[in-house]
């Protein structure tokens, strides 16, 4: 019986802990799951890695991947374009690995669109006013970027009626706990399972 890997859509409002909770999944070793790295024109940021955390690439180089229908999906977030590279994902899931895209709404409903095998898992902050907390604490953006995001966050909530699944991060550790039961029953989805072996002759 052989199985192709799962794609896996992460996505939710800024602020909401996404990142944390697929580092969480990730974190766990649970085998075969991998996170994706999305292509980006965005610049790095203190820390980040080539080929680790993204490919950056300038946006002459991103448009050429456009015309050349190098990705799955791709949007402009945040005046910076980021995509999905198609080749990378399809060969990680034809070798079996289920491959999180932590993406952002648009790109989710993009994937659904291209791919309806996409599994599209929409994180939810407890509240608005705990999401406001959460982007104001973490102090890295200015009063102008935050209003932006909080509108953003209104949109993208809209959007969550695409997806197949809904988790509220109320805690890391339970929004993961909930994710690894979500991918394990996928799993046992009939459509999923090749059944070769099952050639059963009538006698
Ligand atoms: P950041 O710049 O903070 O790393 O990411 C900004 C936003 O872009 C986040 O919401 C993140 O989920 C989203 N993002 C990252 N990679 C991709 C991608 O490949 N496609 C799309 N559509 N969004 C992405």
């Amino acid at each position: 019986m052989s199985r192709k890997g799962l794609l896996i859509v992460i996505s939710g409002p800024s602020g909401t802990g996404k990142g944390t909770i697929c580092k969480e999944l990730l974190s766990r070793n649970i085998p075969n799951l991998e996170l994706s790295i999305s292509v980006t024109t965005r610049k790095p940021r203190t820390g980040e890695i080539e080929g680790l955390n993204y490919f950056f690439k300038d946006k002459t180089d991103f448009i050429k991947m456009i015309e050349n229908n190098e990705f799955i999906e791709y949007a402009k977030v945040y005046d910076n374009y980021y995509g999905t590279p198609k080749q990378y994902v399809f060969d990680r899931l034809n070798e079996g690995k289920d491959v999180i895209l932590e993406i952002d709404t648009q790109g989710a409903v993009n994937v659904k669109n291209a791919f309806d095998e996409g599994i599209l898992i929409f994180i939810m902050p407890p509240s608005f006013e705990e999401l406001k907390n959460r982007i104001l604490n973490r102090g890295t953006e200015t009063l102008e970027d935050i209003k932006k995001r909080l509108r953003c966050a209104n949109k993208e909530i809209r959007l969550s009626s695409y997806y197949d699944y809904l988790i509220v991060n109320d805690s890391i550790r339970s929004a993961a706990d909930k994710i690894e039961n979500i991918l394990q029953a996928e799993k046992y989805k009939m459509k999923r399972v090749n059944i070769d072996y099952l050639n059963f002759e009538e006698e």
